[in-house]
């Protein structure tokens, strides 16, 4: 106990799944230590910010990024450009602009040239951004006084084969860049309390993952299944590696949830509506005795998957064709007893010939996309009843076997074990035929470029997940995304892969993909340290880039009101429109839409946006107007 293990170390994994991991061990970890968090934290302390002299002092820093700009872009001839840009101070080129030399060099040059602005040309703001943000605070500037060209990304990137073409375009987008930065003003945030509570919704095994480390951190929870018992897929067969079920876990689990003192839970509940923000989220949720309001500060979403019911395969009138979670049970039931017992699912006799289809739809109604869980858990099924019955044929037919990372292993056993495995083509979905004697299934195998007739005992259908019932109505109530197929879109695939683009709202589980039951787990206490970094502060800063209200120029036209996804704007008792800065998210659609242009978006300006668009579109002498 103690010792945590996350990313490449427990096997190959992409970025983000080394991430959700990193941030899975660190859950597991405060779910030790939660009690001591923050007791050994030392307050940062920023020198007092500069006043603002109203004339420019621009400094401009060029970054090489190693090779990645400085291999196509010519870094010398753009800082040559820099310096005939009015208001420039200085220019320097660095190798690496974030690296910990350069960004002391910046607050440097801020001090020797009285600089009181900033504009970095290198990488994406996405990432790096608050980096030289926090920079300027440290050195006495107001952290919105700077401004990113992007001529990595967008120049020596996407114009590599061309370094003329690329280098223009630096040059353009760093003319804008400073033409902007010259119009910028400081912005200040302010700090607003922050509740230390959470509300998880569903209570699969995420959900439960997730209340109970949150639990164990010390913050307490509230949370919400639609069902009458916890669980989730839980409660369904999934057989595991070893031969168990992940269902023998099921009352383990919810009962240390439900005896836990720190965790509400709230069966046959669900959310019906919710407002506010990070740091103080009020959300309804209805249940047998009527609504009630959760007030939390930040919001994990965990409301997982469900199976596609596939009664176009026969599925609800013909004993022989049964789903895969059914042909789990069964092969579990008939490995714990060496051969199948009267009683198992219909049909009772044995099975000599089993077909599993794969990847078997709805794709008539809705675009193709991968399961992720089907591939590993037929083989692992097929696998167990192969070894109960030696001599029974097993056939998968699958458009792509995705047994990816230590699951190979399954794989490769259960081929040894004798199951077959035939991959057909997108456009040639296998043809059941069912017949009073017998089901025959009709495959071209893309290998052997031939039709194949496979007579089936029985047929086993892996169903496509789908997003859980009530999955769109939560994109409406908490105003987050969704992808086209429905599953809930984090904020960055790679670097906030558990987190929602508005703060305070996280997600884990099968409702961001779906995912096998250790991914499911992983993502559930990622998602709960994500949300415990907000929880044990006292208070949150709001503000900067939010919407401002020109009280003269406001016409009570209520537009912005209708737009606003964010409930931020109400109206004071003179009828002017108010803009709530802890729940205005900066999306400037009110600005844009504002008849009266009594709205303005701070730190995207018209004056600021329109220097910068002329800039960038004027020919480089004459891009900058003063
Ligand atoms: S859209 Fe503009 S004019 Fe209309 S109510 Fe809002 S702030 Fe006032
Ligand atoms: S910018 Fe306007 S529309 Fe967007 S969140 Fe803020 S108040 Fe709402």
């Amino acid at each position: 106990p103690g010792v945590f293990v996350a990313g490449g170390f427990r096997g190959p994994k992409d970025i983000p799944d080394s991430v959700v991991e990193g941030s899975a061990a660190a859950a597991a970890a405060l779910a030790l230590v939660g009690a001591s968090r923050g007791t050994q934290v030392i307050p940062k302390a920023y020198p007092p910010e500069m006043a603002l002299d109203p004339e420019p002092r621009i400094g401009v820093f060029i970054c090489h990024c190693g090779s990645n700009i400085a291999g196509v872009v010519d870094v010398g001839g753009l800082a040559a450009f820099a310096r005939t840009l009015p208001g420039v101070a200085v220019v320097e080129t660095t190798l690496y602009t974030c690296s910990t030399d350069s960004l002391g060099r910046i607050k440097q040059a801020i001090a020797e040239h009285h600089l009181n602005r900033v504009v970095v040309a290198s990488c994406t703001p996405r990432t790096h951004e608050p980096i030289f943000r926090e920079a300027l605070r440290e050195a006495g500037l107001n952290p919105y006084l700077f401004e990113m060209a992007n001529i990595r990304d967008q120049c020596s990137w996407v114009h590599g084969g061309d370094p003329s073409a690329a280098t223009e375009k630096a040059r353009a987008l760093l003319a804008g860049a400073v033409v902007r930065a010259a119009r910028l003003e400081p912005l200040q945030r302010v700090p607003v309390p922050m509740r230390h509570d959470a509300l998880v919704i569903g209570g699969g095994i995420a959900g439960m993952t997730a209340a109970l480390n949150l639990a164990e951190q010390g913050f307490p929870v509230t949370l919400v299944e639609r069902e009458a018992v916890l669980g989730g897929r839980l409660r369904m067969p999934l057989l595991l590696p070893d031969g168990s079920s992940a269902r023998d876990a099921r009352e383990t689990i919810a009962a240390r949830v439900a005896a836990h003192p720190n965790v509400q839970v709230l069966t046959s509940h669900r959310v019906t509506g919710s407002r506010g923000t990070v740091g103080n989220f009020e959300t309804t949720v209805a249940g047998p005795d009527g609504e009630r309001i959760v007030r939390h500060g930040a919001t994990i979403v965990a409301t997982g998957l469900r199976e596609w019911h596939p009664a176009p395969y026969g599925i609800d009138e013909d004993p022989r064709v049964i789903t895969l979670a059914a042909f789990e049970a069964r092969a579990m039931a008939d490995a714990a007893t060496g051969s199948a017992q009267a009683g198992t699912s219909p049909p009772a006799r044995r099975a000599s010939s089993v077909v599993m289809l794969l990847c078997a739809g709805p794709w008539d109604r809705m675009p193709f996309y991968c399961s992720r869980t089907c591939c590993t858990q037929s083989l692992l099924a097929a696998l167990t009843y192969k070894r109960a019955h030696a001599d029974a044929a097993v056939t998968v037919l699958v458009r792509e076997v995705r047994t990816y990372g230590r699951a190979e292993e399954i794989y490769t056993e259960a081929r040894r074990a004798g199951v077959m495995v035939f991959r057909y083509a997108p456009d040639a979905a296998p043809q059941v035929q069912r017949a009073p004697e017998g089901i025959t299934v009709t495959v071209r195998d893309q290998s052997l470029g031939e039709e194949v007739h496979l007579p089936a005992d029985l047929l086993v259908i892996s169903p496509a997940q789908l997003p859980a019932e009530g999955a769109a109505e939560l994109c409406t109530i908490f105003k987050i995304p969704a992808t086209a197929e429905g599953f809930f879109l984090e904020a960055h695939v790679k670097l906030r892969p558990a987190d929602f683009a508005s703060e305070g709202l996280f997600l884990c589980g099968g409702a961001h993909y779906p995912k096998p039951l250790g991914e499911a787990i992983a993502g559930a206490l990622a998602a709960a340290a994500r949300a415990g970094t907000l929880l044990w502060r006292e208070s949150l800063e709001v503000g900067g880039v939010v919407a401002l209200v020109d009280r003269d120029r406001c016409t009570t036209c209520l537009t912005c009101l209708r737009l606003c996804a964010y409930d931020a704007i109400t109206f004071d008792a003179d009828g002017i429109a108010v803009v709530d800065p802890a729940r205005c998210q900066g999306c400037g659609l009110c600005v844009a839409a504002c008849p009266g242009n009594a709205l303005t978006l701070g730190h995207y300006t018209r004056e600021q946006m329109l220097a910068k668009i002329t800039a960038l579109l004027a020919p480089q002498e004459t891009a900058y107007a003063g």
